[in-house]
């Protein structure tokens, strides 16, 4: 036997790589030595097409630019922008079905998600199914490139994704084989490449064109958060239309695209992107040459031509910025940053009509088509623990939740709920005559507020005089996608509305949640106690004040020896509300519910004779 010792080797730290899940592009970065990187594709390629390929036979399926040639050969067996129809049912999409060259079909009907199935040859897919494909691709290459597993990643969405979405998006990545570590807004990725949380405090615009969709999101830097204001766009307004506006003016001379064969029609658009981008790079005109029909055609495409061609296009976006800043209520002079996101901002022209429209000259350092996947690697080191800036929210770390009387804590939103979070509960007065509600946030897991940690406060007033129970005030909370909590409380009658913001995550550390969390759980019986009591007070409460303002009364309605019963027993029910037992509590209420069933028939009866006399 040997006793020699052995160096113990730490296990390397798992990566966490950042996903921009594109509709045309897709691409997984990491930050190493401080920097965000792009890995390359297993095709060698910075990018990699949001395109995947099956042929008749249904072998292997093929993914980016081997699919995207396959696409011209083949478009029927081709699936791209398969990110539009994600978290998609088949009724939601049926009327577009015509926009895409592939075939949609409806679920079988024993699936219940309702979810838009894509035919190819014959295969059929969900486009989480396809999407999973192109982030396991991506999970391939960050491996191929680290030289290591990666099973952890932060991907990114456009800010209007809906839940649904933003579940088909954690799927797919779980399909890939990828724990989805949070789920994180494309603007708001593309403003963390441009370090803008460093700032504390700003108003950004970004502006993102694709391939063939349009976003404008308008968010709010607070503190190192961001909160989407607003968004607006148009889901078909992107690259692709510089490149259609290129091929018809290539074929000007009374030719249409429909009289192209397919080879043909694809070499165009291929020619016509090609020109863009070499026009967007070097500044000069390009010739374009092709053998269409059978015939060779050469035509120069200058700059002033290129533009005269892009700016219509460009233009379309202006309605929608306008409308965003509305909906944030800003003017353009109030934003502090603009930030261009998207191949077809690497374009001059486009950087032009961006800065006409915000009036301000846009932030251009980082590559506009890597700063979404940069921005989801910067926020997937900050999960890994390498940074401590910022903390940007997926779950509910600890429970939210309003006190209620008797210092009771009232959970609207229980921990580990995944944000967005939403939740809403009616709430009522406890005395008569209350004109106002004290509304105090709460996060923590204890049963008494005191024990948690209170967040914010704020009153409700203006409510109208009425008996305790009466009035009904809904307060609603909801947790957006970057951890801001939004407090309200309404007067359904009035419909008074009181609101307050706040950061749940802001100044907790994980181990102080850590910490909340097991005092949460040690004290559990300490706190059901202590819930018991208050509970069996705040029944007795009300029997309690019904009674004792009938007392003056009773000697005339129930006669003297009656009265001496219920008074007797009002005293035991006041000395039990004194003390701490709730079994006391309860026994004493209960008799005090007995011996005033006489009593409350008869002032019943006393109302209703009054009530009548006066009609
Ligand atoms: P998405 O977010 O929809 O995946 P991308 O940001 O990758 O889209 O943009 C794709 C579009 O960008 C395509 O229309 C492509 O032609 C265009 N594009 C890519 N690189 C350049 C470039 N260097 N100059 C101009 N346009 C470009
Ligand atoms: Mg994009």
């Amino acid at each position: 036997m040997t006793f020699q010792i052995g160096k113990f080797e730490a296990p390397a730290q798992e990566p966490i790589v950042g996903i921009d899940l594109g509709t045309t592009h897709s691409l997984v970065a990491i930050v190493r030595n401080g920097q965000p990187e792009v890995l390359p594709s297993r095709e060698g390629k910075r990018l990699l097409p949001s395109v995947v390929a099956v042929d008749a036979e249904g072998s292997e399926p093929v993914l980016g630019y081997e699919a995207r040639k396959h696409q011209i050969r083949d478009a029927r067996h081709t699936a791209f922008s398969v990110k539009r129809l994600l978290g998609r049912s088949y009724e939601d999409v049926k009327a577009k079905a015509s926009e895409f060259p592939y075939e949609l079909v409806p679920p079988p009907a024993d699936d219940p998600s309702g979810l838009v199935r894509i035919r190819l040859g014959y295969c059929v897919f969900t486009a989480i199914e396809i999407s999973a494909m192109i982030l396991k691709e991506l999970r391939l290459s960050a491996e191929a490139a680290l030289g290591q597993p990666v099973h952890k990643a932060v991907i990114t969405v456009p800010a209007y994704f809906n839940d649904a979405q933003r579940q088909a998006t954690r799927t797919a990545g779980r399909l890939a084989g990828l724990d989805v570590l949070r789920i994180i807004n494309e603007p708001t990725a593309a403003s963390l490449a441009y370090g803008l949380d460093k700032k504390k405090q700003g108003t950004i615009a970004v502006y993102d064109i694709g391939g063939g969709t349009f976003d404008i999101s308008i968010l709010r830097l607070h503190d190192g958060v961001f909160e989407v204001l607003s968004t607006h766009g148009n889901t078909q307004l992107g690259g692709d239309d510089l490149d259609q506006a290129i091929a018809q003016w290539f074929l000007a001379d009374g030719l249409s695209m429909n009289e192209l064969s397919l080879e043909d029609r694809a070499a165009l658009i291929e020619g016509a992107e090609r020109a863009k981008k070499a026009i967007g790079s070097s500044g000069e005109e390009q010739a374009i040459e092709l053998e269409l029909r059978g015939e060779r055609k050469r035509k120069v495409l200058t700059v002033e031509t290129f533009n005269q061609l892009c700016r219509p296009i460009l233009e379309k976006t202006r309605v929608s910025c306008e409308q965003a800043l509305k909906d944030a209520g800003l003017s353009r002079e109030e934003l502090t940053d603009l930030v261009l996101v998207g191949g077809p901002t690497r374009l001059p022209i486009v950087q032009q009509v961006a800065s006409e429209i915000f009036g301000r000259t846009p932030n251009t350092s980082v590559h506009p088509d890597e700063v979404v996947a940069q921005g989801a690697a910067i926020q997937a080191d900050i999960l890994a623990g390498n940074t401590t800036d910022l903390l940007l929210l997926d779950v509910v770390p600890l429970s939210l939740g309003i006190e209620t009387y008797g210092g009771l804590m009232n959970v609207l939103i229980p921990r580990n709920t995944k944000v967005p979070a939403t939740a809403r509960e009616v709430f009522t007065t406890f005395a008569d005559k209350q004109t106002g509600v004290d509304i105090h946030v709460f996060q923590g897991e204890r049963d008494q507020v005191s024990e948690n940690r209170s967040l914010a406060r704020f009153k409700l007033r203006g409510i109208r005089p009425a008996p305790a129970g009466i009035p009904r005030i809904e307060v609603s909370f909801l947790v957006d996608a970057d951890g801001i909590l939004q407090v309200s409380a309404r007067d359904m009658e009035t419909s008074q509305v009181q609101s307050v913001e706040v950061r749940p995550s802001f100044g907790l550390s994980d181990a102080e949640v850590e910490r909340m969390l097991s005092a949460g759980l040690e004290n559990k019986d300490g706190d059901k106690a202590f819930k018991r009591l208050v509970d069996a007070r705040n029944e007795a409460e009300p029997i309690l004040r019904a009674t004792e303002r009938n007392l003056p009364d009773a000697d005339e309605l129930i006669g003297r020896e009656q009265a001496d019963v219920v008074r007797a027993a009002v005293r035991e029910l006041q000395d039990a509300m004194a003390g701490t037992d709730p079994v006391r509590i309860r026994q004493t209420r209960d008799q005090v519910n007995r011996v005033t069933i006489v009593l409350a028939e008869k002032v019943l009866a006393r109302t209703l004779a009054r009530a009548s006399s006066t009609r």
